[in-house]
C-alpha cells in the first residue's frame, strides 16, 4: 500500500510461506531496548494525563478474512482510552516512512472489528516519534485508501504470486534469502559509465 515497497513478491512471499530470514545489518537488542523506552515514556505520559492505557499484547488482535482466504494480526503498541476517546499510537525510533502512517490507519480501521471498546467511537492514530508526534485523523481512512486496502488482500491472498523487481536498493533491507529468492541483488551494479561529458 506504500510506494517504499515496489517488489510486491517479497509481501507476497511473507504472506504464503515461513522461512529462515536473512542475516541482516541490523542490531535488533539496540532496536528494541529504544523503542522500549519510547514506549514507557509514552505510557507514563498517558496514564499522567488520566488515560486507561493498553499496550502490546493487551491490543493484539487477529482477523480472518471472509471474502479472502486471509488473515491479519496486528499488535498495536499503545491503546489509550478516555470518555469514549480511543487513540491509536504507535512508536518509531527509525527513520519517518510513509508506511508508518499506513500502519496506523491499518489498526484504525481493524480495531473496530476485534475490539468492542473500539467500536462505535472515531479512533484517532498518532505516530510518537523521539523528535515529536503526529497525529492521524480517522478522516484520512477514507474510501480511497479502504479501496487500497482491499486491494492489498486481493493481491496478496491470490495464489499467483506478485509481481517481484529486484533492486540493490530494495533488497539489501529484505530478509528473504537467496535459497527462497534467487534473483536477489546482493551488489550494487557494476556502472561503468564511459566519459559522456553530459553534464
Ligand atoms: S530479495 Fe529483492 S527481489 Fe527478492 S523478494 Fe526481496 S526485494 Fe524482492
Amino acid at each position: 500500500m506504500t510506494d517504499e515497497i515496489q517488489c510486491q513478491w517479497s509481501v507476497w512471499f511473507r504472506t504464503h510461506y515461513k522461512y529462515d530470514r536473512s542475516q541482516r545489518d541490523f542490531d535488533a537488542a539496540k532496536w528494541n531496548a529504544s523503542h522500549r523506552a519510547l514506549l514507557e515514556e509514552r505510557l507514563l505520559q498517558l496514564q499522567a494525563e488520566g488515560w486507561a492505557v493498553f499496550v502490546e499484547g493487551e491490543n493484539w488482535f487477529e482477523i480472518v478474512g471472509r471474502q479472502h482466504v486471509v488473515k491479519i494480526a496486528g499488535k498495536p503498541d499503545i491503546l489509550a482510552i478516555r470518555d469514549r476517546q480511543v487513540w491509536v499510537e504507535d512508536c518509531k525510533t527509525g527513520r519517518k516512512k510513509n508506511s508508518d502512517l499506513y500502519q496506523v490507519l491499518l489498526y484504525m480501521l481493524l480495531l473496530p472489528l476485534s475490539h468492542p471498546q473500539c467500536r462505535g467511537v472515531k479512533l484517532q492514530g498518532r505516530l510518537v516519534y523521539p523528535d515529536g508526534a503526529i497525529a492521524i485523523s480517522s478522516d484520512q481512512m477514507n474510501e480511497a485508501f479502504k479501496g487500497q486496502f482491499r486491494e492489498a488482500i486481493a493481491l496478496l491472498s491470490n495464489t499467483t504470486p506478485a509481481r517481484k523487481v529486484p533492486s540493490d536498493q530494495e533488497c539489501q533491507y529484505c530478509d528473504i534469502p537467496a535459497q527462497c529468492c534467487p534473483e536477489r541483488v546482493e551488489q550494487p551494479p557494476n556502472q561503468s559509465l564511459d566519459d559522456h561529458g553530459l553534464f
